[in-house]
Order: C-alpha cells, then structure tokens, then sequence
C-alpha cells in the first residue's frame, strides 16, 4: 500500500465524504484511532456504513437510524468484514470520527489523527482479513506520516464509547505493525 501526497492510499475503494475540513495549520498526524461500527448494530453487509459517512443514510429505513438523522461523521478508512478497504477522506484532512476526545492531555483527538473503522461489534471476534489488512494500512501510513501512537476510540473517549471493543486483539494488531513492512 502506498499514501499519495493528498493522503490518499492507493489500495483503497475511494468514496468522497464531505464530514471533514482542515487540520489546523502545521498540524502533524500522530494517532492513529481504532474504531467499530455496524449498522444496524451487530449486522454486518449492505452499504449502511457507506451511506451514514456520506450523509445517504436512509434513517427511515430502520428504528435506529432515526437517531442518526442529521449526524455528519466519518472516519477516513473502513475495513471490511472480507477485508475489503474503503477511504471516506484524505489522511490530510480531519474526518469527524473521534468526536469530544483527549489523548495524552490533547483535546479534539480529530486534530492530529486518522480514524480507522474496523465493520464489526465489541463482543463479535474481527475477521482474519482484517487484521491483515489494518496492519498493512497501519504500516503504509507509519510510513507516510509521523504516527507514534495507536489507540482505541474507547481509550480518547472512555466515558461515551466502547469500541473497537474486548473483541479487538491488542497484543497481535501492535505485533504485525511492529513487524518490516514486507518487501514489495
Ligand atoms: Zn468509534
């Protein structure tokens, strides 16, 4: 995988989203924030995900997606149950994923992060293939930007979210980044 200079990667699905803006000025991007989402919470499939971070969700469509209604939010990748990697947002913009978060006395986590969503449920194990892939998405952007820290939405935010959730394997996602990049 390879990140452009607009922080585009090249492995990627690309579906604009237009949840983000600016970082500020001179900003550096240190963290990445590892998340979850479903939709409807614990199913997996169909483009719900696709459609709430470009504002196309139906919040008819189930009871709820009504609380969803006006939410402008987006991470800047999602991640598959089969793997599959999508990108909402350029790594140089700030996607609205994090929300009210502080890491390491920094407030406003969005700021200097780029926010991963893994599709997938607190309680449910993630798919092989998407450890694989967050791996080599986490290689290829510690390549591209100066990220000295990972972290849980659970671990800026402790007080309103639990995601990725016990289901996430800490211990072997930091020991495949912590690995070479492979060769190509
Ligand atoms: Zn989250």
């Amino acid at each position: 995988m390879i990140t452009d200079a607009n922080g585009r990667v090249d492995a990627a699905r690309y579906v604009a989203s237009g949840n983000c803006d600016e970082r500020p000025p001179g900003e550096a991007i240190t963290l990445l924030v590892i998340h979850n989402i479903s939709l409807p919470p614990g199913e997996f499939g169909g483009d719900a995900i696709e459609r709430l971070f470009t504002n196309r969700l139906d919040c008819a469509a189930h009871p709820y997606y009504a609380a969803l209604a006006g939410v402008r939010v987006s991470a800047h990748f999602l991640i598959r149950r089969s793997g599959e990697l999508l990108q909402f947002v350029p790594c140089g913009k700030r996607a609205w994923h994090a929300g009210e978060s502080v890491w390491r006395g920094r407030r406003g986590c969005n700021d200097f992060s780029i926010g991963i969503e893994l599709e997938g449920a607190d309680d449910v194990p993630y798919a092989e293939a998407q450890y694989h892939v967050l791996a080599e998405l986490a290689r290829a952007l510690r390549a591209a930007y100066p990220v000295s820290d990972v972290a849980g939405h659970s671990d800026i935010a402790p007080a309103r979210k639990t995601d990725p959730g016990p289901s996430f394997d800490w211990t072997r996602f930091r020991g495949a980044i912590d690995q070479e990049p492979l060769a190509k």
